[in-house]
This record gives C-alpha cells, sequence and structure tokens, in this order.
C-alpha cells in the first residue's frame, strides 16, 4: 500500500538548523578537534551536513546497532552490529543521532562508549521526542523537538524507504 509524506520540517528550515548547531559546536570545541560517531544508518545525512559545517577539525566514525523491538519501538534490548574502527581514548566525542525516542538506544549507546575513555562525551540529535522518553538521556544539541508521530527523511526510514527525502515528513498511512 502507498503511504503519503506530509512535510514537517522542510529542507530550508533543516538545513538553517543544522548550520546553527555547527555554528554552536564550533564555537564550543574552539582549539580542539572533534570526534563525531555517526550512529548508522539513520544518522549518516545528519551527521555528514554537520561535519560540514563545523569549522574546528573533524574526524569521524560510524558504529551501527540493531534493536531488538519491532520496526517502530525499541525494546531496550540494543546489540552492536558494527563497532568503531578507532580508540576514543583521550578524544572530545559527539554521538550523532538522527532522533532520540525513548532514549533506550541512547541511553545503553552512551553507556558503552563512556567506557572506553574519551576526554568528553556530548550527544547532538537532530530531533528529539521529548513526550515519548523512557530512559532519562541528556541531549547537549537538539535539531527539533517533535510531536509523537513517525517521521521519516534525512536519514530516517519507514521499511527503509525515505532515507533520502531532502526534508522531514510525516508518514500517513
Ligand atoms: P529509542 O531507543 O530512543 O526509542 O529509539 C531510537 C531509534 O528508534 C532511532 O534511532 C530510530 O532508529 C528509531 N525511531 C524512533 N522514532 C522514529 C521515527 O519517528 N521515525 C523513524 N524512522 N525512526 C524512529
Amino acid at each position: 500500500m502507498a503511504e503519503s509524506i506530509r512535510v514537517l520540517l522542510s529542507e530550508e528550515e533543516v538545513d538553517a538548523r543544522i548550520q546553527a548547531i555547527g555554528e554552536q559546536i564550533s564555537r564550543d570545541y574552539e582549539g580542539k578537534q572533534v570526534h563525531l560517531i555517526c550512529v548508522l544508518k539513520g544518522g549518516s545525512f545528519f551527521m555528514c551536513e554537520l561535519a560540514k559545517r563545523i569549522s574546528v577539525p573533524v574526524s569521524l566514525d560510524f558504529m551501527s546497532v540493531a534493536s531488538y523491538g519491532n520496526d517502530t519501538k525499541s525494546s531496550g534490548l540494543v546489540r552492536i552490529v558494527k563497532d568503531l574502527d578507532e580508540s576514543l581514548k583521550d578524544k572530545d566525542v559527539i554521538v550523532v543521532e538522527d532522533i532520540v525516542d525513548s532514549g533506550r538506544t541512547l541511553s545503553y549507546l552512551l553507556e558503552v562508549l563512556r567506557g572506553r575513555g574519551p576526554k568528553s562525551l556530548r550527544l547532538c540529535t537532530l530531533l528529539d521526542k521529548p513526550d515519548r522518553r523512557v530512559v532519562d538521556v541528556k541531549v547537549d544539541y537538539t535539531g527539533f523537538q517533535i510531536p509523537d508521530e513517525y517521521v521519516v527523511g534525512y536519514g530516517l526510514d519507514y521499511a527503509q524507504k525515505y532515507r533520502n527525502l531532502p526534508y522531514i515528513g510525516v508518514v500517513e498511512l
């Protein structure tokens, strides 16, 4: 069945917000190098756009986690499918996520990463659904707080589709 997509945040709005976060990070990390960790696959579009707008030196790494939940709800049980290539020891790390929903995935992930000895560890998410939070997670940089609706685009999928949309939309079935 074909679903339709309603625009929630336009490409221009998303781009402008990413620009502002990039400038904020550049100010906060002046004189330092930031190590961005992308949580695949959803965080990839956001991380690339964000990295382009950060003016301090940047290094990148990628990891992939899978939740044992169904498609639209995470169970809280998370497994690392692809681990980082590099050590985090003494690095100023920012985890770049697409969306924080219940907070379960990030809470687990941040605990694992904290154990690897970074100099600092922060979280940056493009989207945040605060109404859905089950586990408390400190978000340092947020693109947009959005209502409890299932969104796609800018890396976020619905059954692996729509990641390539240059805006954030809501799936209407
Ligand atoms: P959490 O563990 O915070 O509940 O879930 C985080 C993950 O759930 C996100 O990284 C994303 O993969 C998925 N997710 C949560 N809400 C949405 C949504 O509205 N749209 C899409 N496409 N994925 C979502």
